[in-house]
């Protein structure tokens, strides 16, 4: 039978990315291959977890594996930042139990109970002084939950009012408390300059409270990147939205981001779960005014940590972020530690692709990002001409030529319901653009040397894929030069496989 035949064509790569966290779960060659086989276009190195010999093993296997399947992939690192985590405890683990009490130690220790009560350290010695009696204490976002009773001058006592188990290294939010960390430690530092080293294409910063935040990082990599020389200027960052002060200096953070995860994992501890669902899709609608885009993250499709199959609950949840424009999805605990990885990518894809189809059945109307700076009034003309034509003409695809991003990046967040093909001469650039809802990134090593050339060899591509045919209508623009052709803006229409 046909259909049982192995497909031989690639498929379509969905418009909405799927972000992976690497873990031990998925850090040998056949699986990362798998991952991005079945969907994944960035992977989140996550500093809380694995020492940097660990990570860059796993830097130097993901960039095996994009090689070995051809295509452009990100490499996220995620900054802790001011996280406070649970100090060591010898595996496999302290159970605490509800009405019990448990001492959190200003010193480093490792747990251990003594009787009825635990006692524990975590990595902010600070934390004994900046608390009140009266408080939350919340571990493991919030799972196992306790009260503040007491303060002493080197260690708090707590009331265990949800019990359960406590891991090293497990999260610490404390909504109530007003705490003095930095939002950038000399460890995140660090991982900052090992992020460079590594040539990362971007860095998640957790915790964000305000624009400043943003602004010291980005000048502490501006100044790194410049002492150090080469072609980068600045990497991208994304703010992680998980403290209630974040979702209130939402506008000043998306001026200087450049993109915004809804973590929901932190968010869903800080704030009330129950407003987490209207917070997202508020930020997911600021982003857009904005033109910035969104990852959604965390607990996506949590169940599959453990099951073959998600609950009808996530499954809804991943679909409706799509609905509402989300430019990426991301997966956590189901990659980097979980039994299924590579069902976890695939399930999530096969929802992207369903919802995906019906939005393209029920197509949106034009919706530009509102609020832009004057300098981008240019592109947006350009990229409402692009979304005309390809309405007019029902397009197959968009073609974009662009050095720095800045052209592909502006027709994604257009929402366009067509691929946007984007061909840059900057390797660095096609998998920053990975980032992108609708953008399928292509390194062109050679600049072709005229928009004709760009079009044959980008025709050429899509042909062998089998992913357009001869005569299927595009739209072709370019935002600035192209080999000799000085001209910029030029926008055209092109039919596949015929000469332009
Ligand atoms: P984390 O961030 O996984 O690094 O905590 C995401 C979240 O809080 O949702
Ligand atoms: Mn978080």
């Amino acid at each position: 039978m046909n259909s049982q035949a192995p497909r031989m064509i690639q498929e379509l790569p969905n418009r909405t990315k799927i972000v992976a966290t690497v873990g031990p779960a998925c850090s040998d060659l056949e699986t990362l291959t798998k991952l991005i086989e079945s969907g994944v276009s960035v992977f989140r190195l996550n500093f809380s977890h694995g020492d940097l010999e660990t990570q860059a093993k796993r830097v130097s296997l993901i960039r095996e594996a994009a090689t070995l399947v051809d295509r452009p992939i990100a490499l996220m690192g995620d900054l802790q930042g001011p996280k406070i985590r649970v100090g060591q405890v010898p595996s496999p683990g302290l159970e605490v139990r509800k009405g019990t009490n448990v001492i959190f130690h200003r010193e480093s220790l490792d747990a251990h109970a003594d009787g009825d009560v635990c006692h524990l350290s975590c990595t902010y010695q600070g934390l004994v002084d900046d608390v009140l009696p009266g408080q939350r204490l919340l571990v493991n976002d919030g799972a196992v939950r306790m009260l503040i009773l007491e303060k002493r001058s080197d260690e708090i006592e707590c009331s265990v009012t949800t019990g359960g188990l406590i891991t090293t290294g497990k999260g610490i939010n404390l909504p109530e408390s007003d705490l003095n960390v930095e939002v950038l430690g000399t460890r995140d530092w660090s991982h900052v300059d090992w992020a460079i080293e590594q040539e990362l294409d971007g860095l998640a910063m957790s915790f964000v409270r305000r624009a400043e935040d943003i602004i010291e990082l980005d000048e502490g990599i501006k100044s790194r990147l410049a002492s150090r020389g080469g072609k980068m200027s600045r990497l991208p960052i994304v703010a992680k939205i998980e403290l209630p002060k974040a979702v209130e200096n939402i506008v000043s953070i998306l001026k200087v981001a450049d993109a915004i995860m809804v973590a929901r994992g932190d968010l869903g501890v800080e704030l009330d779960l129950a407003r987490v669902p209207i917070v997202q899709k508020q930020l997911l609608q600021t982003a857009h005014d904005y033109g910035r885009p969104v990852i959604v993250a965390t607990q996506m499709l949590e169940t599959m940590i453990h099951a073959p199959i998600p609950t009808r609950a996530e499954a809804t949840d991943v679909a409706c972020a799509i609905v509402d424009e989300t430019d990426a999805t991301m997966l956590s605990g189901e990659t980097a530690v979980g039994e299924y990885p590579v069902l976890a990518v695939e399930t999530m894809r096969r929802i992207t692709q369903h919802t995906e189809e019906y939005l393209e059945q029920h197509p949106a109307p034009e919706t530009p990002p509102l609020y832009l700076p004057e300098s981008d009034f240019w592109t947006a003309a350009l990229a409402h001409g692009v979304w005309t034509i390809a309405t007019d003409i029902q397009a197959k695809f968009i073609i974009v030529w662009t050095r720095k991003g800045h052209g592909a990046r502006f027709l994604s967040q257009n929402t366009f319901h067509v691929p946007i093909i984007a061909a840059t001469p900057e390797a660095h650039v096609a998998r920053q653009l990975q980032f992108f809802r609708g953008v399928i990134p292509i390194h062109c090593a050679e600049e072709p040397d005229s928009l004709g050339d760009l079009a044959r060899w980008i025709d050429d591509w899509l042909i062998e894929k089998g992913w357009a045919q001869e005569g299927d209508s595009s739209v072709l623009v370019t935002g600035g030069s192209i080999g000799r052709d000085t001209t910029p803006n030029r926008l055209a229409i092109h039919a596949i496989g015929q000469s332009h």
